[in-house]
């Protein structure tokens, strides 16, 4: 492709609202375009990648023998009704109506789609297993689009859906496209780790994210190389060890003057955070709840979600005026004497001794309040978020924390769909059974963004070989000089014969121009066609190192082929 035709607006400027070097880099390299919050176009150089990606999950999928298919994005409300998701999925959903005033969708995820697809369908054992997959836009009308296509509200994802016969079947057609998995993000030369995740809205009970690692990444996992325990965050046990030896005392009222926070309570009384019960006030799915856990720790709301079955769209903080109708006083919560009110407890609050809780009246909290004696809740085992300095439950070593990007998730579903849709084949018995399925999910265009992070410096992208959007760029220095521009062009033919993608940046600009470009859209291999073409001489460097070396022709050849063998 020559430059000179090309479709590539770049921005000298860093755009405004661009937050992440992925996105920064995306809008100034002209790969995408946005249309409206969370809503990109692709561009010439910006697809090419994405279809790079593309063809490595497809090729990775094929080689498994997963099918692929292309469902509609739109989809009706019947299924989604038919599998409860249709509330539960709540806010992030498109809905839409037709000209008839029917319900539908924009699909952003196909569990139920795919299993109406094998409802009546495929009817027997022998058929089993099915994978099938498609490579779709998804639509979610997420709270916070940001980041660029990492969290858009349309983005491509890979989505596949196997069917089997029976757990340990479900579980083999899993651990298959755990290593696919494998395969692609090692393709895309992302550095990865994976961790158990949390099911969610899907369901099920297994499930395992693929996190690229990156400090720009939204989410957090917790890891222990020696054990090898790794979750993400919302998932990670917490070990919260709780010193039961303390002698009951007497609970007492203390006044606390504008003693709203735990921190400014615990000052005033002079006592350590750890000491303090910290009430924490929601509305899940329109009722109040109180939650209680140690002061010195935050909620982990996932597990609150998961505790209480609601949706997550169904759990947000309680006003004062909420919280005044149950007799609490915000900012002075504390179980004590509160009544008709649902209380939960992270179960550690049970054995912490004298503690320090709100009395629910202005300016006043109790202390040595003690459970059992003085109040009682729902106990849930752990409701902890995992922090800095938490130990791996399973060796009880120090847990290291890092941050990343999800590129990948595979879930276990059992039978959650295929119950509420009836799809069901005969087992060898001739019995009716439920498909046991699983669903897995590639963001495509998240992962463009995902590899940019990983492969950037200050100049612009580093683009591994394997998803380049080209593999080589030529420049030349002097479009004037007849020589160079010869030797440019017959370049430029060779290696497209030989059936590598080139760019040719024939442009009539200044070499700066040309050089800051080259280093801003990232194509791994460059020639650079300057004052030694008469003797049939180039420069060529990788964008990685971009040390220039002079080669002949040959050489260049030989080089350039070297490299594309290695990818
Ligand atoms: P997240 O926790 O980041 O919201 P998710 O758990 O909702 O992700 P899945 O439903 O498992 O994501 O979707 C499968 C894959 O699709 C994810 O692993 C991710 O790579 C991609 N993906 C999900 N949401 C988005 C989004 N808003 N923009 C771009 N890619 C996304
Ligand atoms: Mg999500």
């Amino acid at each position: 492709m020559r430059l000179s035709k090309m479709y590539m607006p770049t921005l000298r400027e860093v755009p405004q609202d661009a937050e992440v070097p992925s996105h920064q880099l995306l809008l100034r390299a002209a790969m995408i375009m946005k249309n409206a919050a969370g809503v990109y176009s692709y561009l010439p150089l910006g697809y090419r990648v994405i279809r790079k990606i593309e063809a490595i999950v497809r090729e990775e999928m094929d080689a498994i023998g997963g099918q692929e298919v292309l469902m509609s994005p739109l989809q009706s409300k019947e299924i989604w009704e038919q599998s409860g998701r249709w509330d539960v999925y709540g806010p992030e959903m498109f809905k839409l109506k037709d000209r008839h005033n029917r319900d539908f969708c924009l699909g952003p995820t196909a569990e139920e789609y795919f299993t109406t697809l094998m409802k009546d369908s495929v009817t027997s054992y022998k058929q089993l297993p099915m994978n099938l997959y498609q490579i779709q836009t998804k639509y979610r009308d997420e709270k916070r689009p940001r980041f660029g296509v990492t969290r858009a509200r349309e983005f491509i994802m890979k989505d596949a859906y196997t069917f089997d016969r029976d757990i340990p079947s479900m579980e083999k057609s899993y651990a298959e496209i755990w290593k696919a998995y494998e395969k692609i993000f090692n393709r895309m030369a992302l550095h990865y780790t994976i961790v158990a995740g949390d099911a969610g809205a899907m369901g099920g009970n297994s499930s395992h994210e693929f996190i690229a690692l990156s400090e720009v990444g939204e989410g957090v996992i917790a890891y222990n190389d020696e054990s090898g325990y790794a979750a993400t965050d919302e998932k990670c046990q917490v070990v919260y060890p709780v010193d039961e030896s303390e002698v009951l005392l007497n609970m007492e009222e203390k006044y606390t003057p504008n003693a709203t926070s735990i921190e400014a309570v615990a000052k005033f009384l002079g006592k350590a955070t750890n000491k303090c019960l910290k009430a924490l006030a929601y509305m899940a799915a329109g009722k109040l709840v109180l939650v209680f856990i140690p002061g010195d720790r935050e909620l982990n709301e996932t597990k609150l979600i998961h505790y209480l079955g609601i949706a997550e769209h169904e759990l947000y903080f309680a006003d004062e005026q909420s919280i005044a109708f149950s007799g609490a006083v915000a900012g002075f919560t504390g179980p004590v004497g509160l009544k008709g009110v649902r209380m939960i407890g992270d179960s550690r609050i049970s054995k912490m001794r004298n503690l320090i809780a709100g009395a629910n009246k202005k300016d006043a909290h109790w202390v040595n309040v003690n459970y059992g004696r003085d109040f009682e809740c729902e106990l849930v085992d752990d409701l902890l978020m995992v922090q800095e300095g938490d130990v791996c439950p399973l060796s009880g070593k120090p847990l290291s924390l890092a941050r990343g990007i999800e590129v990948g998730n595979i879930f276990q579903l059992g039978q959650k769909y295929s119950s509420a849709l009836k799809a069901a084949f005969l087992d060898e018995n001739g019995k009716e059974q439920f498909f046991w399925m699983g669903s897995y999910g590639v963001g495509i265009t998240r992962s463009m963004a995902a590899v940019i992070e990983q492969y950037h410096d200050e100049k612009g992208i580093i683009w591994p070989l394997s998803v380049a959007p080209y593999h080589v760029i030529i420049t030349l220095i002097n479009d004037r000089d007849e020589t160079q521009a010869a030797l440019a062009e017959k370049i430029y033919n060779e290696l497209r014969e030989k059936g590598v993608e080139v760019l040719f940046d024939d442009r009539k600009e200044r070499p700066g121009i040309k050089f800051n470009d080259r280093d801003l859209i990232g194509i791994p291999l460059r020639v650079t066609v300057g004052k030694k073409a008469g003797e049939g001489i180039v420069e060529y460097s990788t964008r990685n190192e971009m040390e220039n070396v002079n080669l002949s022709l040959s050489e260049l050849y030989t080089q350039i082929e070297k490299e594309l063998k290695e990818y």
